[in-house]
């Protein structure tokens, strides 16, 4: 019998166009002997709309939007309607694969749905989901399990508003030049700024308070960007680290997705003994946020061998081209078997719930 399997993707989300290149490239990777696949897309500003069962590979995004007309609700998209799932008794998805990035999609509210709805999904359950996309409680985590990280500091809005002079202050006591300053919750560089002066400070404050309630100011490394896969449930394995070698000041969003010319370096070159540390560290990271299925830890590797871990991701760059999957293939993973094994997993994890 085939695994019926609903793709979720698009999302309400800064992330949105990333989650549609996606969604195309494992349509096309999954075996449709093997899979019956209904698509399920999720517009920008949130509507949710079936498409018609896949027959056959997408060639463009484009077709992977459905018409606003055909608006449904979140449950709804969720019901299986292929006749196989009509003849079976639960008629439920074998498999929800939610292939959305950011807010409103890997951030616990989308894997809350579907624990409601006791669906099985793929990927990182609403713990880590939500701990890993706020990076303040991410990096208080990430402290107790005892894993390196620069300083930082946290700020709530309203309290800014109240005295802003002494948030300023508080940075350049605590943290000093030059800074990261960054939304709380969002992925993709969105809202992050580097500031080396007061000036950019106070801009800074402004540009990441527009994407959030609240913001992380962490101090500024000169390192190189080191990445590892973390793949698994109960007993993760890692991939080999992958480099990140951004062109530009730091890696921003223009970076990532409309410039193009960062590179990336799989295996990363490093010297004896981090790659089994920045391993060691990518497991703690992943169990100190009760990870499952997946997740890139991002760490800082200074001149003078110092490591910092960055953060996670819960549901990383997942295009054949991005760092996740290839740090996977580098590993012996390919994208096809890999996007089977985070389906087993996802449905393990389901069954040992139970
Ligand atoms: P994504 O989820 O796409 O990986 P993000 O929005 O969660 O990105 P970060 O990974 O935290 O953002 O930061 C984006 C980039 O900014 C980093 O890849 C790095 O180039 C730079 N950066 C962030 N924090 C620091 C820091 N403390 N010191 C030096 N560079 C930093
Ligand atoms: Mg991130
Ligand atoms: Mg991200
Ligand atoms: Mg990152």
């Amino acid at each position: 019998m085939k695994t019926k399997l609903c793709l979720l993707y698009g999302g309400k989300s800064a992330e949105h166009e990333v989650s549609l290149l996606t969604a195309k490239a494992v349509i096309q990777a999954l075996d449709l002997t093997k899979y019956d696949i209904d698509p399920v897309y999720i517009s920008a500003e949130g509507e949710w709309r079936k498409g018609p069962k896949l027959e056959g590979p997408v060639e463009h995004v484009s077709a992977l939007q459905f018409d606003s007309t055909q608006a449904i609700s979140a449950t709804e998209g969720l019901q299986s309607t292929s006749l196989a799932a009509q003849q079976s008794t639960s008629g439920q998805y074998d498999i929800i694969f939610p292939l959305l990035h950011g807010p409103n999609g890997e951030d616990g509210t989308v894997q809350g749905m579907l624990e409601v709805l006791n669906l099985p999904y793929v990927g990182n359950g609403v713990l880590a989901s939500s701990a890993g996309m706020d990076k303040i409680i991410m990096k208080n985590l990430f402290m107790q399990a005892g894993l390196p990280q620069v300083s930082y500091v946290s700020f709530i809005r309203s309290h800014w508003d109240q005295d802003r002079a002494e948030a300023y202050k508080k940075v350049e006591d605590e943290i000093g030049y030059p800074c990261f300053i960054k939304p709380a919750n969002l992925g993709s560089s969105v809202g992050i700024s580097k500031c080396t002066t007061r000036e950019e400070l106070e801009a800074g404050f402004i540009e990441a308070f527009q994407y959030d309630r609240k913001i992380i100011v962490e101090q500024g490394v000169k390192a190189r960007e080191i990445e590892v896969g973390v793949l698994g449930n109960d007993h993760p394995e890692t991939s080999v680290p992958g480099e990140i070698v951004a062109k530009k000041d730091f890696y921003d969003y223009k970076a990532k997705y409309v410039d193009g010319d960062s590179v990336m370096i799989i295996p990363a070159e490093l010297p004896g003994g981090v790659t089994e540390q920045l391993q060691k560290m990518a497991k703690i990271a992943f169990q100190s946020l009760d990870c499952a299925g997946l997740v890139r830890a991002d760490f800082f590797l200074t001149a003078d061998g110092e490591i910092y871990i960055n953060e996670v991701n819960t549901m990383p760059g997942f295009t054949p081209y991005s760092m996740f999957p290839l740090l996977w293939e580098n590993s012996g993973v390919d994208y096809p078997a890999l996007i089977e094994r985070l389906i087993e997993l996802g449905i393990k994890r389901h069954e040992e719930k139970q």
